[in-house]
């Protein structure tokens, strides 16, 4: 046996792998908890990915970034802002860097649609003196979070005439709210010995939305006419109007401070924007780097990123393609595209399972993400066998592994969950399918797709810190 001397012994232990809390690091508490009361008000304000485009745009707009679309100039230069916005849903932004976009851009990419009920497009009607409007859940949900709580209502209708509504219905204290009914406990013997998944049908997941009918007991649908009636009054819509509308119901309340210590969020949508709203502010605060800074703020991640507002479509491409474009000394061709991608390196900035407590199994806790250990790096994710997993070499999570210890930035090694318990991916594999490095980095939460989403308040800190060195 070996034998170890008492000198030898500290030695020893430092050849362990080591995890650190992120409030025993060195980052200031007033720094940490700042963070999060901009991050609260910003989740307030952004529940769709329209809404949260739209205020990054404001925030941009404010840091000196420039519409890359309305530019009168045709070169940009290093530590030139530019952003840009695709149908309303996905946005790009970069910082020039010194060096041309043809050697490569270092990517932070995250997603800002979130699970929620859409509203179907032929969705009103009464039933039994009571209005009510059809839904079709969006993105993977345990339907029985979702009832008996108070929605709200926001999206945008498109009128016959082009003209664009927005609505925003049940945010302020003073609006009204929606909600899909559940079954009294009274009532509930047949449900109760359902299984989980089988005892609410999406079909009968309908919004309650009112209850009075027009005075005239001659009109038919006196109830569901009297709703239109109020819409037509608030928003000059009829009912074929609703059919060219996207409205979302998302849960009403706003995000909060969750424990005696107010060290954690509790809010809805937080996957993924509390990875886009980090990434967001990092490359708002990134001023002379040496790649070009890009942020990749997606749609329709938790459908599969598929659309020509998710992570499959050209979006990225066609964005570096103008940075080439824009920052080669010489003749711009397609190659510097390819060139740029092979050479650029992304963290794909997404939320991480933390490890329940109150769920043992879940997760080999050797290789789980954890509340207060700070950025959750994920290798791969993918189902079973590695199914469907991006993969990042050991090289570049080297790399970023290098870079966090470098910069004392608290990170830990994940798995997604135990093998065979499931699985789940990110937009991580369609960009390495490009030919970018690209590795999971992000916050880990709890009840993750749930209507109130937890994550430690040090941990967005700290991944935070981490896209912005890594931007840097
Ligand atoms: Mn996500
Ligand atoms: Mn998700």
């Amino acid at each position: 046996m070996r034998k170890v001397s008492s000198d030898q012994k500290n030695n020893i232990d430092q050849l362990t792998y080591k995890t650190t809390n992120v409030w025993d690091s060195g980052f200031a508490k007033k720094d940490i908890m700042d963070f999060s009361e901009k991050y609260k008000l910003f989740l307030d304000k952004a529940k769709t990915e329209r809404e949260f485009v739209k205020e990054s745009v404001i925030l941009a707009e404010q840091k000196g970034f420039k519409n890359i679309d309305e530019l009168d100039v045709s070169k940009l230069n290093p530590g030139d802002k530019v952003y840009r916005v695709v149908k309303n849903k996905l946005m790009l932004l970069a910082v020039i860097g010194k060096k041309p976009a043809e050697e490569g851009v270092r990517i932070v990419g995250a997603h800002v649609d979130a699970p929620r009920f859409d509203i179907k497009p032929n969705p009103l009607y009464e039933s039994t003196d009571m209005v009510f409007l059809k839904t079709h859940y969006y993105g993977g949900i345990k339907k029985y979070q979702w009832v008996a709580i108070p929605l709200a209502l926001h999206g945008v209708i498109v009128k016959a005439d082009g003209t664009v509504v927005e609505v925003n219905v049940g945010e302020d204290e003073n609006d009204p709210v929606f909600t899909i009914t559940d079954l009294l406990p009274h009532l509930a013997k047949d449900q109760y010995e359902k299984k989980l998944n089988e005892a609410f049908k999406a079909e009968d997941m309908n919004a309650l939305i009112g209850s009075e009918p027009l005075e005239d007991k001659d009109i038919k649908e006196r109830f569901k006419k009297n709703i239109l009636a109020l819409l037509n009054q608030k928003y000059g819509i009829v009912e074929e109007d609703l059919i060219s509308s996207e409205l979302e119901l998302v849960p009403a309340f706003k995000a909060r401070d969750v424990g005696f210590d107010r060290s954690m969020v509790g809010a809805y949508g937080q996957d993924d924007r509390v990875c886009a709203y980090p990434a967001l502010i990092a490359i708002t605060e990134i001023t002379d780097p040496e790649y070009t800074a890009v942020c990749y703020l997606t749609d329709k991640e938790e459908i599969g990123s598929v659309g020509n507002t998710g992570a499959e479509s050209m979006a990225l491409e066609n964005f570096i393609a103008d940075l080439c474009a824009m920052t080669t000394n010489g003749q711009y061709s397609d190659r510097l595209v390819r060139n740029s991608l092979s050479r650029s390196k992304m963290l794909s900035a997404d939320v991480n399972a933390a490890f329940d407590p109150n769920y043992e199994g879940t997760h080999d806790k050797m290789n789980a993400g954890y509340l207060g250990k700070g950025v959750a790096i994920l290798k791969y994710s993918g189902s079973r066998g590695k199914s469907g997993a991006s993969d990042a070499s050991a090289e570049f999570l080297n790399e970023v592994r290098r870079l966090l210890n470098e910069n004392n930035i608290p990170w830990h090694i994940t798995e997604l969950g135990a093998v065979d318990k499931g699985g789940g991916g990110t937009i991580a594999m369609m960009i390495a399918n490009l030919g970018v490095d690209v590795i999971d980095v992000g916050v880990p939460l709890l009840s993750m797709h749930s209507p109130f989403e937890i994550a430690s308040k040090a941990d967005i800190y700290a991944t935070y810190k981490a896209y912005h060195v890594f931007l840097k």
